[in-house]
């Protein structure tokens, strides 16, 4: 029997309905038959279909990132971690696509080793491909950083973590590229928190994808698609990262929620090492912390991030971090001021956790620069975002409660 059926999504073949929780769905076919799914295991309803393939193939040609083959539905099947990320896709598609009119978003696995992702816009409907990689080096880099129980207990707690490490020896990116370096020891401790990060960073990855679509970012674009960690041209440049920063800040929120739903009833048995929602907020700015850092893998170590659709991972988190704080009285009860002051704690905490396991950390000209950088670009991407509201048609999406906390409001009027 499946009880509180809600309509979730439209699909290619007809209506994809879920249960409250998640745990089966069902799909009405144009001839009305009814097909029952455990979404558990049933992810291949939203994988790209075999016809729409060669659309695909075709966009991620044009993008070097992603040009490796794309997995296909028997690959998955033999591999558990894919699968679960699967999973994790198709519950984040499922929830956050309700009523979207202009027809079914599918996804795909990408089996590329660089950290990228992306959406595509075809007519009719949409795909958003993930490289395997981007979860992948998440999972690899939490299950370290969360070996040190300072970590655990600043989520857990909201205890301050000390300014305690050896002696720093090398720069930040080659402490990142040392922890993810293949041969380190792993917890079971610090697994079971490596795959929550990695569960709600597949939803992250996903959710930003479908930020782009639910704030209209296609409508002044001539390409089918919108790829992370692009270049920008010098005057396109604000525009297109106030697009990412938006993007960013619907899928934190969307990803906060998602945690929450899973906390407070929707899964069981409950995940008790997050004793309230606050714990949910701290564990959301680590999260995207790690998801920053990890998706800025491939940039060089002297890169320009002022010619690339995303700044720096502290920039970006601290951005994120702002768009967190609009929800964060609904979500936590804390108030602004609060909710920055716990965003400087969290970012202090991963990396003094960073610093610790790597040997290298951000130095304090870094952090005065990124910071600055975060407050000066935060004046500019509202400007750019209120100016281009009129064109952009954001009250498709009015219908997920949450979006009034994106900032500047996406229902405004
Ligand atoms: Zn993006």
């Amino acid at each position: 029997m499946l009880f509180d059926l809600q309509l979730r999504q439209t699909v290619g073949l007809g209506y994809l309905v879920s249960t409250a929780k998640h745990s089966r769905a069902l799909i009405v076919n144009q001839n009305g038959e009814r097909i029952v799914y455990n979404v558990d295991f049933d992810w291949k309803p939203l994988y790209i279909p075999e016809a729409e393939l060669s659309k695909i193939e075709t966009e991620l040609d044009k993008k070097p990132a992603l040009r490796r083959p794309i997995y296909t539905v028997e690959e998955i099947g033999g591999d558990k971690f894919l699968c679960q990320v699967c999973n994790v896709v198709f519950d984040c598609i499922g929830s956050i696509t309700a009523k979207f009119p202009d027809g079914p978003t599918y996804f795909a696995l990408s089996s590329s080793e660089v950290p990228a992702a992306l959406i595509a816009k075809f007519g009719g409907f949409q795909c958003i491909v993930v490289s395997h990689s981007a979860v992948r080096l998440c999972h690899d880099f939490a299950k370290i950083v969360f070996q040190d129980d300072d970590l655990i207990q600043f989520v857990i707690s909201g205890r301050d973590v000390e300014d305690r490490f050896e002696p720093i020896t090398r720069t930040r990116k080659e402490a990142v590229s040392a922890i993810l370096s293949k041969g380190r020891e792993d917890t079971d401790r610090a697994c079971e928190w490596a795959d929550l990060l990695a569960s709600l960073a597949s939803y992250f990855i996903v959710a930003h994808e479908i930020g782009h679509l639910a704030c209209d970012h296609f409508s002044d674009r001539d390409s089918l698609s919108i790829v992370e960690n692009d270049n920008v041209a010098g005057d396109m440049a604000v525009a297109r990262r106030a697009d990412e920063w938006q993007a960013d800040s619907f899928a934190v929120i969307a990803t906060l929620y998602q945690h929450i739903r899973i906390m407070e009833g929707e899964s069981r048995p409950r995940d008790t090492r997050f004793p309230d929602r606050l714990s949910a907020y701290r564990f959301s700015l680590i999260l995207a912390y790690i998801i920053f850092t990890v998706m800025d893998l491939e940039n060089s170590g002297d890169i320009d991030y002022s010619k690339n659709s995303h700044p720096a991972p502290l920039a970006r988190a601290g951005l994120t971090a702002v768009s967190l704080m609009q929800s964060s009285l609904y979500t936590t009860t804390i108030d602004q001021p609060q909710a920055l002051e716990l965003a400087r704690l969290a970012f202090k905490a991963i990396e003094i956790c960073i610093g610790r396991a790597g040997g290298g950390m951000l130095t304090a000209e870094e952090i005065e620069r990124y910071g600055g950088e975060a407050e000066e670009s935060l004046m500019a991407f509202c400007k750019q975002l209120d100016h281009i509201s009129d064109k952009r048609d954001l009250l498709r999406w009015s219908h997920l409660s949450w979006t009034e906390y994106l900032f500047p409001k996406i229902a405004q009027d």
